[in-house]
């Protein structure tokens, strides 16, 4: 309906919503589906400085309260939608990880989120020596050098909940020296959507100023790319956390990428209120032919004591973004064991992820391993909630204007219940 008002050239059409009483929240996803055709990619509207809109007027049928309720409402995703297309979608030049950075301070400038960036190559080397393994080849280029970007949020009130979410921010994923051949290259600048959804959750946060609630993200934008100091299989790498890692594929980045920032947020999180740790990415292809569009949550066992992929999936299935949820097997666990002792972990196996057995549920266990998180389970005497977020191709394919999924279900599960 959005897509023939505009070709009709309208400006300012006004979207009535009808409640339903099967679908609480009808109205809400009616509108947000509304916003998908009126999204102006980011580097036309730096070019030609023009919306598609002057503007989308809301009407709520129902008491006066659900129109302003839903305004609201349609205000924070819009503008936590347009963040995370921007970055998610835009190619790997104009958001390149310098610029990327660039582009988030500028997004929360004068906000209620602190922005830090790590832009110092030597330390991104010594304190997260993964994410600088997959950074090395592009560490030549200055425009492509890699960036750790923190956000951090502190809500009014006494802090209940503390989330921690890291995101995959691989800009261009050519594979590396394990170089994707026969086209598999094409949209993968979509290889950053974690992150960009980590970008678009911050916002949201930012708009509804949700209470009671610290949330910290980090957005580890590297570039795979491939050139003569470009990282290898057959190194064996020493992680944040100590472990000896054995490289065997350098297609399998994006879980280098987000590893020690996550132990970093895993070391943060033992002094924090009732934490709860994240890691959002686009990372296999294996769960795309699992579960199609929808993305896959794993609990650890303390996150699953909580109950929480249940909870969620239900906050999916209302706002209607579901997701699946995937379990972890002890054989995810073994398949991670190094095969020498050269090193204590294996990052993976030399096929990729849709020719490996259990190919998207192994990276949780490996982030856990490697990471250390698995010394926190519900056993130990400090138990942590860890869940992985293995997005696929949730986010729609390239080069369509892409879903902001699932982003619309974590703020209504994490930060809603807030305001
Ligand atoms: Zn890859």
């Amino acid at each position: 309906m959005v897509c023939r008002a505009l070709s009709a050239g309208v400006k300012s059409p006004l979207l009535v919503t009808l409640p339903n009483s099967r679908f609480p929240n009808a109205e809400l996803v009616a509108a947000l589906g509304a916003l998908t055709p009126v999204y102006t990619p980011l580097n036309v509207r730096e070019e030609e400085n023009k919306q598609k809109l002057h503007q989308l007027g809301l009407l709520a049928v129902g008491d006066s309260d659900t129109s302003s309720q839903l305004e609201k409402l349609v205000s924070a995703y819009d503008a936590s939608f347009t963040v995370c297309r921007d970055v998610g979608e835009t190619g790997p030049e104009r958001m390149a990880p310098p610029r990327v950075a660039e582009y988030i301070q500028g997004a929360f400038a004068n906000g209620n989120i602190k922005v830090t960036v790590v832009d110092d190559q030597s330390v991104i080397l010594k304190d997260f020596p993964l994410m600088a393994a997959v950074n090395r080849a592009a560490n030549a280029v200055k425009e492509h050098q890699a960036r750790l970007i923190r956000l951090e949020y502190v809500g009014e009130g006494e802090t209940q909940d503390t989330f921690f979410v890291v995101g995959k921010g691989v800009t261009i994923d050519t594979g590396g020296c394990d170089l994707k051949t026969g086209g598999h290259m094409f949209g993968m600048c979509r290889d950053k959507y974690g992150s960009a959804v980590v970008g678009g959750f911050f916002k949201a946060i930012d708009v509804l100023k949700p209470k009671n609630i610290k949330a910290v993200g980090y957005m580890c934008m590297v570039r795979n790319s491939i050139g003569s100091r470009a990282y290898t299989c057959d190194e064996v790498i020493t992680s944040r956390s100590g472990k000896r890692i054995h490289i065997y594929n350098t297609d399998a980045e994006g879980r280098l990428t987000m590893l020690d920032p996550l132990t970093l947020a895993k070391e943060e999180a033992l002094k924090a209120k009732n934490p709860h740790l994240f890691t959002v990415a686009t990372l296999t292809g294996h769960e795309v032919l699992s579960y199609g569009y929808y993305a896959a949550i794993m609990d650890n066992g303390p996150a699953k004591a909580s109950g929480w992929a249940r909870k969620v999936q239900e906050v999916g299935d209302e706002f209607g973004q579901p997701i699946e949820i995937s379990r972890l097997h002890p054989e995810d666990f073994a398949f991670h064991l190094a095969e020498c002792e050269q090193a204590d972990l294996r990052q993976g196996n030399t096929k990729p992820s849709v020719a490996t057995l259990r190919g998207h549920q192994t990276p949780a266990a490996f982030l856990q391993m490697a990471s250390r998180i698995d010394e926190h389970g519900t056993d130990s005497a400090h138990p942590l909630k860890y869940t992985h977020i293995d997005m696929g191709g949730c986010e729609g394919d390239h080069p369509s204007v892409s879903f902001p999924n699932p982003l619309v279900t974590l703020v209504a599960g994490l930060v809603l219940p807030h305001v």
